[in-house]
């Protein structure tokens, strides 16, 4: 069998495993990250839409970025828009090419230093005498190959496997997950400066979405409750009903499914020799399905944790705790408030919703210095503090915690 040996193995090439090991390799690193896809950023499974916070991670080439975006409009089920925007900024957020992006992530990982090694996907990972992980197996057109390492970063997503295979508990229930399906579709008339959130019956512990794409392009989806989608209807067919009520004669040109964690982050992100990164740590917020932006912040964080490790040359889960604590302290609570506030706004009834909806509606846009989910709980709170009296106990958390 052919043997490998790295520094580190990165598995995944998603925001999460690019970004990792881009750091990795401007540490000095001997680094590979392995895709099973053969084309890098190929199928797009996401929204794309990302706020402006992205741009303090990475400099965001043009090409990558589909629409400029200056707020967000929630409709409540019976159709009452809140708009969101942001207080002194026009531009709060973008919709992203994401193919084209995370194929530039992957190519600022090789530009530094990574080898990069499409159509290899992971099929276990390596242990030593004592049980610990120090590689993995994978498979490169039916070659099965051993590729030794003194670290395995699971940078491998949803479906994450990594994990599993060191021992760690990554499982998702079917109630933590929701299924998506989304098309990209043209000949669409909306507001090309706004995403559009749409709560209602036809996305059942969910929301559809409208992003603008440009050129009377969208990328239009819904995520459902996994345990939902169980039942007669898929997330394909609520999906096709939202499409021809609210753009009949829009064209699809293209159709993507997908799954989004929404349990929070798993217990422990690390075991000795292993790392998980972004989804495959479930590092998602639960209440908007939103990862890129914490998958990459998480990145560096694990990259720097690595490289002390390789300093100490100590690759133990307790060194690597470092990256453990890190990015828990730098973004853990927003994880944490977004799981509550999903499972607050899971249980109310629409017709609460609505009442919510028309009292914030009614003294106007939100104005946020900060758009983010957690900004506009809080503003949500300010103006209709008799309706969410629950969500108080969230805020009490939030400040707590030194909320921004
Ligand atoms: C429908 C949908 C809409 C979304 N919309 C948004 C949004 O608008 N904004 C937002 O911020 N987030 C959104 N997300 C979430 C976002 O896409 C993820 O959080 C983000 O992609 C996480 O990055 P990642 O690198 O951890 O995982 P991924 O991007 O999933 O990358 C994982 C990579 O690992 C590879 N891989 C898996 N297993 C193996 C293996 N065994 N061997 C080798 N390679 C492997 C996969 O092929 C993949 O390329 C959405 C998700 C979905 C499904």
């Amino acid at each position: 069998m052919r043997e490998e040996r790295r520094d580190v193995v990165v598995v995944g090439a998603g925001p999460a495993g690019s970004v990792t090991a881009r750091r990795l390799a401007e540490c000095g690193l001997d680094v590979l990250m392995i895709e099973r896809n053969q084309e890098i950023g190929v199928p797009v499974r996401c929204a794309e839409g990302v706020n402006r916070g992205i741009e303090d991670i990475v400099h965001l080439d043009r090409r990558c970025i589909s629409a400029s975006v200056r707020g967000a409009r929630i409709y409540s089920p019976d159709g009452t828009a809140v708009e969101v925007e942001s207080a002194r900024e026009r531009v709060v957020g973008y919709v992203l090419e994401r193919r084209m992006f995370d194929r530039f992530l992957a190519a600022e990982a090789a530009n530094a230093g990574a080898d990069v090694w499409v159509k290899t996907a992971a099929k276990g990972v390596m242990k030593d005498d004592n049980g610990r992980v120090c590689g993995v197996y994978a498979c490169h057109m039916n070659e099965t190959i051993r590729i030794r390492a003194d670290v395995v970063v699971g940078a491998d997503g949803v479906e994450s496997k990594i994990g599993e295979w060191a021992g760690m508990h990554t499982k998702l229930r079917m109630r933590d997950m929701a299924i998506c399906a989304e098309f990209m579709m043209s000949g669409v008339e909306i507001d090309d400066e706004y995403c559009e959130f749409f709560i209602g019956s036809f996305a059942p512990r969910g929301y559809a979405w409208v992003f603008p794409k440009g050129d009377g392009c969208a990328n239009v989806g819904l995520g459902i409750g996994a345990d939902v989608s169980a039942d007669n209807r898929r997330a394909f067919d609520y999906l096709t009903q939202f499409v021809e009520s609210r753009f009949p004669s829009g064209k699809v040109i293209a159709e993507m499914y997908g799954a989004v964690p929404l349990s929070g982050p798993v217990y422990e992100t690390v075991s000795d020799g292993v790392v998980l990164v972004g989804d495959a740590a479930r590092q998602v917020n639960p209440i908007s399905g939103g990862g890129i932006t914490y998958a990459m912040r998480a990145a560096l964080i694990a990259a720097d944790a690595i490289s002390h490790a390789f300093e100490a040359k100590d690759f133990s889960k307790q060194q690597l705790h470092e990256y453990e604590r890190r990015w828990r302290k730098e973004f853990g609570h927003h994880l944490e408030i977004g799981l509550k506030a999903k499972e607050y706004f899971l249980k109310m009834p629409a017709s609460r919703m609505n009442k919510l909806a028309h009292s914030i509606a009614a003294r106007g846009p939100v104005k946020l210095k900060n758009l983010n989910s957690v900004s506009m709980l809080k503003e949500f709170i300010k103006r209709s503090p008799s309706i969410l009296i629950d969500l108080a106990r969230i805020m009490t958390l939030m400040s707590e915690r030194k909320w921004k």
